[in-house]
């Protein structure tokens, strides 16, 4: 199949992009190269550079492609930053991605495949959280992909462009290949992991007065390798809707910090600081929607498979893809 991937030079996008190069499918990349690397980019795939704002030239790019499916990963996806600059966050996120969708419907493309978040769902009433829970997001990056998920259920409907939004949890791990390299590093795994390579002298962990047993905020931590598998699975025809992508088990931000510990083998010193803006207490999937519907199976469901695979690729990369 013609698969189209935006921000497939992403941390996430650049595993999808190589499972589906393996996969047998034909694969065009568009990235601006804002957050993605170049050299992310799996070399069997067509590399195009280009920003979503440009609405003429993705037109262009997705009809170049002759795309049949689109998979949309190119998105800011920063909780903190989205509270303080929400404009970047509606921009791109909602105004950008609306270039794709209607350049998708143009070209005649059967699926989009979309990558949201749990945060659409804010804090949630129930855990295990399922996808009928309310979507109520107390942030601007949570709002922006609750916008697009509304918009590409019309387009659906309207224009019989078949979705699947995929609202995954805390995205981790590393593939031989591919790993996290941002160059304004904000997630916890890989800060963790630069205080453990001695890149930085500790780690800020922000709120520690949350309704939590350990008084840190709880997440569900999933490999990037099973996000890729249930994008590959979901070009299927007929697989439409909503799905969460999460293992189901939330760990809390100083079990993190202990697991790194006993991975790397070394110590890893924590300072305790205010709530960062934006975070819900508890985030914990359930994903048997997923699993069922999709015959979707996790191959490395557990935190310590995550973060090992994290520590070997951070100890071959210490410096991300500027090595
Ligand atoms: N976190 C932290 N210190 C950091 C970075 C993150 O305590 O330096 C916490 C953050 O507040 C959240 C959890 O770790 O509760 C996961 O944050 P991350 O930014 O990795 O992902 P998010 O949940 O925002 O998508």
């Amino acid at each position: 199949m013609n698969v189209f991937v935006t921000g497939g030079a992403g941390y996430i996008g650049s595993v999808c992009v190589s499972e589906l190069c393996d996969a047998g499918h034909s694969v065009t990349v568009l990235d601006n190269l804002s957050e993605g690397h170049r050299s992310a980019v799996d070399p069997r795939a067509r590399f195009v550079q280009l920003d979503l704002g440009d609405r003429e030239g993705v037109a262009r790019a997705v009809r170049e492609a002759q795309a049949e499916a689109v998979i949309h990963f190119a998105a800011y996806a920063l909780v903190g930053e989205s509270m303080t600059d929400p404009s970047k966050y509606f921009r791109n996120n909602v105004g950008n991605a609306i270039n794709l969708a209607d350049a998708s419907v143009a070209a005649g493309v059967r699926k989009f495949v979309f990558s949201s978040t749990c945060a659409t769902y804010g804090p949630p009433d129930r855990v295990p959280m399922d996808e009928g829970l309310p979507q109520r997001p107390i942030n601007p990056y949570g709002e922006s992909k609750l916008m697009f998920e509304k918009v590409l259920r019309w387009y659906q409907e309207l224009h019989g462009l078949e979705f699947v939004a995929f609202r995954y949890f805390n995205a981790a791990g590393a593939s031989a290949n591919f790993g996290e390299h941002h160059r304004v590093e904000t997630h916890l795994i890989p800060l963790v992991l630069q205080v453990a390579l001695g890149q930085r002298s500790h780690i800020d962990v922000f709120g520690n007065d949350y309704p939590t047993p350990d008084g840190t905020c709880i997440r569900d931590y999933i490999h990037i390798a099973d996000l890729a598998q249930a994008h590959i699975q979901a070009l299927a025809p007929g697989k439409s809707g909503y799905f969460n992508l999460g293992n189901g088990e939330g760990f809390s931000v100083r079990e993190v910090i202990a697991t790194c510990e006993r991975i790397t083998g070394r110590s890893i010193a924590f300072q305790d600081k205010p709530r960062r803006a934006g975070d819900p207490a508890r985030l914990v999937a359930s994903a048997q929607k997923a699993i069922s519907e999709l015959g979707w199976k996790p191959q490395y469901p557990r935190i310590e498979q995550i973060i090992s695979t994290a520590w070997n690729w951070h100890q071959k990369h210490p410096h991300g893809y500027a090595d």
